[in-house]
């Protein structure tokens, strides 16, 4: 039993067992409760011991802040009564995985919180089809940014990221690309950059599609691309040799 309650809030990487780090893969098999998001991979469930109590707390279609504060409550009770607790998240929990708010509301129930770190799918989705989110060759630098802003928040100042030079990487934007992609057209990236999305990298299901910023919203709804998927916006899209289609990315334009 533990003497100070802990929870442990672990990265499950984005999909294939193989990509979990050695503390979570070790963590998994040790936890008495597992609370469980959406996009966490049924393989990496089954490190789990048949003794483990599973919990699938996915907010998919659900009112997010009540579900929100019933996890944490979940959390604190199960840590409190002395099971070892593992709050597993797809990627990286401190990287739009509400892993933040989760600590605080643990902390402040006097609960410790150890947080393992996982590879986010906007590096391993990315990678999946041999796309570097940074080159010195195309790019200084990366901006993971959310497609999706938080009820009634302004969202990313897409103009200003237009201007950066940084390769964009963006999450939960499928549904949103077409008015993401005009506002950085509007903020002065050419629509001629190149773009790729690659949805369920790393699973079996795993696709991508390359083409451009013009053209990105109207080839994900002709290709079905659907969530879970990572945007990539940038010249290092023309690294990507693995994508499905890397002859539909324009040519370096001469200098
Ligand atoms: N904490 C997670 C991100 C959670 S937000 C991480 O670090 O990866 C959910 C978004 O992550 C999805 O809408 C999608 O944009 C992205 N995502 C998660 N898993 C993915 C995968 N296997 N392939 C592509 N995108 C993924």
């Amino acid at each position: 039993m533990n003497t100070t309650p802990t929870v442990w809030l672990v990265g499950a990487g984005p999909g294939d067992p193989e990509l979990l780090t050695l503390r979570a893969a070790r963590l998994i098999q040790g936890a008495d409760v597992l609370l469980v998001d959406d996009l966490v991979d049924r393989r990496v469930l089954e490190l789990a011991s048949p003794t483990t109590r599973v919990l699938a707390v996915g907010k998919r279609g659900g009112c997010v802040s009540t579900e929100q504060a019933f996890i944490h409550q979940l959390m604190i009770r199960e840590a409190k009564a002395g099971a070892q607790v593992v709050r597993l998240k797809g990627g990286d929990p401190f990287v739009f995985g509400r892993g933040g708010e989760e600590c605080d509301a643990l902390r402040a129930a006097g609960i410790a919180v150890e947080v393992v770190p996982g590879i986010t799918s906007g590096i391993a989705a990315p990678a999946a089809v041999g796309i570097p989110v940074t080159d010195r060759r195309h790019a200084p630098g990366v901006a993971f940014v959310t497609g999706h802003a938080q009820d009634g928040g302004a969202g990313a100042d897409w103009a200003a990221l237009a201007k950066s030079g940084l390769t964009l990487v963006v999450y939960m934007g499928v549904s949103r690309a077409g008015g993401i992609a005009q506002a950085l057209v509007e903020g002065g990236l050419a629509a001629s950059t190149p773009a790729a999305a690659i949805s369920a990298a790393h699973t079996p299901r795993q696709r991508s599609v390359a083409c451009t910023l013009g053209t990105l919203a109207e080839t994900l709804a002709a290709e079905a691309i659907a969530s879970p998927a990572i945007l990539v916006i940038g010249d290092v899209v023309r690294v990507g040799a693995a994508l499905a289609n890397p002859e539909a990315v324009p040519a370096q334009a001469m200098a």
